[in-house]
């Protein structure tokens, strides 16, 4: 069973011993490792409450320590269902907004053994969202336009020996031909219409889950479902993502 930790929550820096291995240089202190595992079963707990109900999604959401893929000043509110900074103007999305996004993306085609099979995902940013996808999906591409974030999240990953993910640097705009087709494309970051090279690079069967400004000027989740003989778009929730950019920098 999962240890719940008491309230008010706090996570415990510097009891546990060491890390066995040589950190990486964004280390965050000694023992959060540890610890980290009761604050995400709390933050699992919190999902599956608010309707997350995919065993995969939910696995995967309390395997990933999202702890390690922020500055460590920030390290005890990672398991917060908050946005945070990662730099550049840039910010980790919402555990809850993974979550879902990533449920729906797995609404879609998958292969025989239940997993997606590889998606495409427009912003790495820190790379957790690529984290969490390589635990559902059989490979990730995940690109990323800020070169000094596609560098970080190549840092947050490296410790993590995670084989199925592969970072590219780029403009996603434009999707990544060379791994198409997609099971599922989705995008952290969003803008006026989805890109008609990601509907392209989408297999039949396969969905897009992305935020997109509505006329309004609000963001909104939107579902595209592609079949063999149309492309379906869904408008769901409003949602705040930072804008999908064209160019890289
Ligand atoms: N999934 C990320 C969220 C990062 S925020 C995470 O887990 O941290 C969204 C990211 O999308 C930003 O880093 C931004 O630079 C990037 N982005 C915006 N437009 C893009 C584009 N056209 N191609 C690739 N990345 C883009």
């Amino acid at each position: 069973m999962t240890r719940r930790p008491g309230f008010p929550a706090r996570i415990d820096l510097g009891s546990a011993p060491a890390a066995p291995r040589k950190a990486p240089s964004h280390a965050v202190p000694a023992g959060m490792g540890l610890d980290s595992q009761a604050f995400r079963g709390r933050m699992v707990g919190k999902l599956a409450a608010e309707g997350i109900s995919d065993a995969q999604v939910l696995a995967a959401m309390q395997s990933v320590e999202r702890h390690r893929f922020v500055d460590s000043a920030l390290a005890n509110q990672s398991y917060e269902d908050t946005s945070l900074p990662i730099g550049l103007g840039q910010t980790i999305s919402k555990p809850s907004v993974v979550a879902r996004m990533i449920e729906l993306l797995m609404a879609g085609q998958r292969t025989p053994g239940g997993r997606l099979g590889r998606v495409l995902e427009v912003g790495t940013g820190c790379g957790y969202q690529a984290a969490v996808l390589a635990c559902v999906a059989i490979e990730v591409y995940s690109i990323e336009r800020l070169r000094g974030l596609h560098e970080k999240a190549r840092d947050n990953l490296r410790p993590l020996r995670i084989a199925n993910v592969h970072l590219l640097f780029g403009d996603g705009m434009a999707g990544y031909a060379r791994g198409a087709p997609y099971a599922g494309i989705i995008a952290a970051a969003g803008g006026e219409a989805i890109p008609q090279a990601w509907i392209d690079q989408l297999a039949p069967g396969g969905r897009i889950v992305a935020p997109m400004v509505m006329p309004q000027g609000a963001q909104a989740l939107c579902v595209v479902e592609k079949t063999a003989s149309e492309v379906k778009q869904t408008v769901l929730e409003t949602v705040h993502f930072v804008p999908l950019k064209s160019g890289i920098a």
